[in-house]
């Protein structure tokens, strides 16, 4: 999607603080951390939101980077949170599959 700020991040078109990637999953460190670790893990085939019909193929691979990735910060020791925002009342702001890996602190539940 050409005009998709995440599409550019994992084309590396616009920076980002990368923590992972391979063929089909890219990983970069939040611009507006919450949490002292804050990552956000996409696919980069383009999928609008976790409702996408296409969303379940790539959710397995995906989940498991965050397992990884949380692991390598030390996070699955302490605990972590997996967030995924879908449509308006979510406050899903960028229209492209991610799921927000949190931990490092003690998290807030519910969340607002
Ligand atoms: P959402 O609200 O859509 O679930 O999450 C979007 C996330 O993307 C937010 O946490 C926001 O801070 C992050 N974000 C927005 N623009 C950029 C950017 O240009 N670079 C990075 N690294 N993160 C961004
Ligand atoms: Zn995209």
């Amino acid at each position: 999607m050409a005009d998709c700020l995440f599409c550019k991040i994992s084309k590396k078109e616009i920076p980002s603080s990368v923590v992972y990637e391979d063929d089909n999953i890219f990983a970069f460190n939040d611009i507006n951390p919450k949490a002292p670790t804050h990552i956000l893990v996409i696919p980069k085939k383009h999928i609008s939101s976790v409702a996408d019909k296409e969303a379940a193929a790539v959710v397995s691979d995906l989940f498991a980077v965050m397992k990884k990735l949380a692991e390598e910060k030390g996070i699955d020791k302490t605990g972590y949170r997996i967030i995924v925002n879908h449509g308006r009342d979510s406050g899903q702001a960028v229209a492209h599959l991610h799921f927000h890996l949190l931990g490092g602190r003690p998290l807030k539940w519910p969340p607002g």
